[in-house]
């Protein structure tokens, strides 16, 4: 009965891991698709000054209008894209609409604005990166000025050389760089003072709590203190209420993103975008 009982829970066990597999697999396929039929959208949303709640940029989020199941959010598509590695097509796909978007849209958008452009690992390690970039740039005419990329800790991690070589060149056509989900991943300060780095942004896994956890707050203010001292802005993502908008001016957080001011939106709605003090 034991014997049974266990094929039992393997052939189950079994079944669904195929599924998951089976899943996986559709997903790979839709995404192909969505790659060939252009069935991504780009929304943007604002970062802001957090002392003068003046808008220095926007960061470009992905969603995909799947025909069927409608808007998909990417943390149900960027992983399997990042394994399979369609996360390249639809990266540089993420690059062009940018900078297409920035030529296009932004005439009422006033400068100095940053669009900012997420990069997987697996992007940052594309050898024709740089290149294509370079490509873009040319193609559609932006000034590097408007970029910002964001990169994460295990991104600039896994090989120094490439990062600092990488984040060089990207510095050079005159984008910055700022490191995304800061505090979840091993990336140290010892290493970041070696690494041309213009910003932080605090995972919003500490601001969710920051008004009642001790523990969050100190951190957080230990992050803010640390990365001024090596020179590097603070942005923190995430921030959903006036007391966490609060706290974070109290510690001198430069910048801030997050439901409070406004979700992620279309290019389209940016334009008529007025930010209404608090
Ligand atoms: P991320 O880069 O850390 O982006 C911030 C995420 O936090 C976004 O989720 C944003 O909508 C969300 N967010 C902003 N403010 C708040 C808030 O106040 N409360 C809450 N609960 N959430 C807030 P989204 O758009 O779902 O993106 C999730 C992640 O997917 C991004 O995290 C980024 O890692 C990845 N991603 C998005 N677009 C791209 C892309 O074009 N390329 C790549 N490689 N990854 C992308
Ligand atoms: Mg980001
Ligand atoms: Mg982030
Ligand atoms: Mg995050």
């Amino acid at each position: 009965a034991a014997k049974t009982a266990g094929k039992k829970r393997f052939s189950f066990y079994d079944q669904s891991l195929q599924s998951i597999a089976m899943a996986k697999l559709q997903l790979e396929d839709d995404l192909a698709i969505a790659i060939k039929d252009k069935q991504f959208v780009l929304h943007y949303q604002p970062i802001l000054t957090q002392l003068t709640d003046e808008v220095t940029g926007y960061e470009a989020l992905i969603r995909w209008k799947h025909p069927d199941q409608g808007l998909i959010y990417p943390d149900k598509f960027i992983g399997v894209a990042e394994e399979t590695g369609k996360i390249i097509d639809i990266g540089y796909w993420v690059i062009k609409e940018v900078c297409n978007q920035i030529m296009l849209r932004t005439s009422n958008l006033q400068p100095p604005l940053r669009f900012s452009i997420n990069l997987s690992p697996k992007q940052f390690k594309d050898t024709n990166l740089l290149e294509n970039i370079r490509h873009i740039m040319q193609e559609t005419g932006v000034d590097g000025r408007s970029l910002e990329f964001e990169v994460t800790e295990s991104s600039i991690m896994e090989d120094i050389e490439h990062t600092n070589s990488t984040l060089l060149q990207l510095k050079k056509m005159g984008a910055s760089i700022a490191i995304d989900d800061f505090g979840t991943g091993y990336s140290s300060f010892a290493l970041l003072k070696h690494l041309p780095v213009d910003k932080l942004k605090i995972d919003k896994s500490f601001i969710t709590d920051l008004e009642t956890d001790l523990s969050d707050q100190k951190i957080v203010h230990g992050l803010i203190s640390m990365a001024h001292k090596l020179h590097l802005e603070v942005v923190a993502e995430g921030i959903e209420t006036k007391e966490q908008h609060r706290l974070l001016k109290q510690y001198k957080c430069d910048l801030g993103q997050g439901y409070l001011f406004r979700k992620p939106v279309p290019m389209d709605h940016l334009q008529n975008f007025i930010y209404k003090p608090l």
